[in-house]
């Protein structure tokens, strides 16, 4: 891995963190937010499917309620208070405008500072990349110049409540890094269990490398390429 240059954005009070999944945000991704949380930053979770197609062997209304339940556990874990999962049809997301409008909705309510999502490539982290997540993260990219542009989704803004928002970050996990958010022990510990929560999720999965060694390795790495003991890799985007 290439030198990363540590993230220290200042007078961050708010991050939306946005994914395609229940546990996505577990691989890495939480141990940064458990570290964001422990300096007193809020940090929302928006997901856009329920991971009913996530687990063969379980049936799409049964491992619905079932996901979401370890998704609060894990956000629990982590110090995630607001936890959104929204409806579009797990395996089959498309980056399309009813996507992008529930993307910038959220992003209105939340008004982060960072918006945290995951890579658009085809190629990304350990291999070629699930369709949800890289129409995630194209849409993630789109609605973060939606929300701040007044005369897109409007309808969102007639009320007066939501007005338009310029986050200033895009961090983007599983994508070639170029940047690191260092993190503590304790939030590798906070990482580890807050993936070891997807129970149910990892049970279908028996060649899943245990939680402790893959977030281990990536906080490892990320941190001796930042010159630290542990960092998340992450790209970051000024928007
Ligand atoms: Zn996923």
């Amino acid at each position: 891995m290439t030198t990363l240059e540590l993230f220290t954005p200042e007078n961050v009070e708010r991050v939306l963190c946005i994914v395609a999944h229940p546990d996505d945000m577990e691989y890495g991704g939480s141990a940064a937010v458990a570290e964001w949380t422990a300096q007193g930053i809020e940090v929302s979770y928006l997901l856009l499917t329920a991971g009913e197609a996530g687990i063969r062997g379980m049936a799409p209304e049964i491992a619905r309620p079932l996901r979401a339940a370890e998704q609060r556990a894990s956000c629990d874990i982590v110090g995630v208070s607001r936890l959104t999962i929204l409806d579009f049809p797990d395996g089959l997301l498309e980056p399309n405008l009813a996507l992008r409008e529930a993307i910038c909705r959220e992003i209105r309510i939340v008004r982060p500072q960072i918006v945290v999502t995951m890579s658009w490539e085809l190629e990304a982290g350990r291999g070629l990349n699930h369709v949800d997540h890289r129409a995630t993260g194209i849409s993630v990219v789109d609605a973060v110049r939606d929300a701040d542009n007044p005369w897109l989704f409007t309808d969102q803004l007639v009320s007066g409540e939501l007005t338009e928002w310029k986050a200033p970050w895009l961090c983007v996990t599983m994508h070639e890094p170029a940047h690191a958010i260092e993190v503590s022990e304790a939030s590798l510990e906070r990482g580890v269990a807050s993936l070891e929560a997807h129970r149910h999720y990892l049970a279908a999965l028996p060649d899943h490398p245990a939680p402790r060694d893959l977030i281990t390795g990536i906080l490892t790495g990320g941190g001796e390429a930042a010159g630290v003991p542990l960092a998340l890799p992450i790209h970051a985007y000024a928007m």
